[in-house]
């Protein structure tokens, strides 16, 4: 049967319990990042996808963190709570473990706080962080902390389990484009996932879902949940077209993908990918599987952009500026385009560069080029999977 055909009944309210089983670094340990390779098996689920779809994956909160929470509300984790906006009720620990999110508290946390503490310096802090005109500074402030930073912060709030639990939203799956094609890996998910640790407000920060797959779970041991997530993110149903890609950093994952499922249905449209990233000799993701492929000319062409191997950055939009011409003749014989990676600056950019570069060599005026750029995304040759 056709990979495509079949339905799979996984979703996030029944996901598959599964296990990873790979996890590899794609960065050196000189890199800024620590971005890396996960698998996770399918074998005998009947999970099914297509490349271009995500998964979605649901994580634990660190214990250490947990711990915390539970000795600054004086608990033992051992009492019923009852779930934010609903009737389940659990033990503090496993909730504040599996169910609930640790961090984005809120004014309107603060708000509570102000309420339940006895001590008055406490309370002249927090009215201080809540007062008419100090938006950017309590911004600030509730960016760089989770909710066990303000029980440190006002060690006199009293708070009983369910009145703490009432503050907090509920933990959420989250989604990863799915960097393997199903052609090639039935039985097999491939993710592609820069791990979150930075340092604010002194302490060491983790993101839950990147440092649960890198830390928390053991390969082969630890079931963890996973579920498909269906995307609107697909190659072109004719084999011939071409596909112009552009993913820096993570951004790769659905390209890798779509090149080998461009590979295993033998398509026979022409490929080029732009993948961007810090430095060559220690951020170069799939060096050797991209390589291979611009060897045996299933990469027509593989632009790079390393950002800081030279003094002056240099982005993917720098290189498909240098390439307009091409780009340009690519698109107008009929190219499919499409970026992944970060939505806040590099698919802005990359679009801003799209319109230029259609308009100086398509001889179009600023608002015909929009037009144009419309016109392909309307005819889906022109789609973004960015976050
Ligand atoms: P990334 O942070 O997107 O970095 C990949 C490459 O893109 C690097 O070479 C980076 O260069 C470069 N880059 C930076 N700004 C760019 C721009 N405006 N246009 C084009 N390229 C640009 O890769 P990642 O580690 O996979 O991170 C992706 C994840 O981190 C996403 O979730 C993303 O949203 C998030 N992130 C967001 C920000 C942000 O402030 N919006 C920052 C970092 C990460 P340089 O690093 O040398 O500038």
């Amino acid at each position: 049967m056709p990979v495509s055909s079949r339905v799979s009944h996984f979703s996030k309210d029944q996901p598959l319990f599964t296990h990873v089983v790979e996890n590899r670094p794609l960065s050196t340990p000189e890199s800024e990042k620590d971005t890396r390779h996960f698998v996770i098996t399918l074998a005998g689920s009947g999970l099914t996808y297509q490349a271009g779809d995500s998964l979605g994956v649901v994580p634990t909160n660190r214990e250490a963190e947990v711990d915390e929470l539970i000795e600054r509300l004086q608990t033992t984790g051992g009492e019923a709570i009852r779930l934010p906006r609903g009737t389940e009720t659990l033990p503090l620990r496993e909730a504040l473990q599996r169910r609930l999110a640790l961090a984005g508290p809120t004014r309107r946390t603060l708000e509570v706080l102000l309420n339940r503490t006895t001590v008055p310096a406490e309370r002249s802090r927090i009215e201080s962080l809540l007062s008419p005109g100090t938006d950017e500074l309590l911004e600030r402030y509730l960016e760089e902390r989770h909710f066990v930073d303000l029980l440190a912060d006002f060690p006199g709030v009293r708070l009983a389990p369910q009145e703490f639990v009432d503050l907090l939203r509920r933990l959420t799956p989250r989604l990863y484009s799915i960097a393997s094609s199903p052609r090639l890996h039935p039985d097999e998910v491939h993710l592609t996932i820069s791990v979150v640790r930075y340092t604010a407000n002194e302490r060491e920060r983790h993101g839950v879902c990147s440092t649960y797959l890198a830390d928390r779970v053991a390969l082969g041991e630890t079931p963890v949940m996973v579920f498909p997530v269906e995307s609107h993110f697909r190659l072109p149903e004719d084999p011939a077209r071409d596909v112009i890609m552009i993913g820096p950093g993570t951004g790769i994952a659905p390209f890798r993908a779509f090149l080998q499922e461009r590979a295993a249905t033998v398509a026979s449209g022409r490929n080029w990918l732009f993948f961007g990233e810090q430095r060559r000799a220690h951020d170069f993701l799939y060096e050797n599987e991209l390589e291979a492929w611009r060897a045996s000319g299933h990469l027509a062409r593989l632009d790079l952009a390393f950002s800081r191997d030279q003094e002056e950055r240099i982005y993917v939009q720098h290189r498909m500026r240098e390439s307009a011409a091409e780009l340009w003749r690519w698109l107008a014989a009929g190219a499919c385009l499409y970026v992944c990676g970060d939505a806040k600056r590099m698919a802005k950019d990359v679009e801003a560069a799209l319109h230029q570069i259609v308009s100086a060599q398509g001889g179009l005026s600023p608002e015909a080029a929009a037009d144009f750029v419309k016109q392909l995304k309307k005819d889906k040759r022109y789609q973004r999977d960015v976050y």
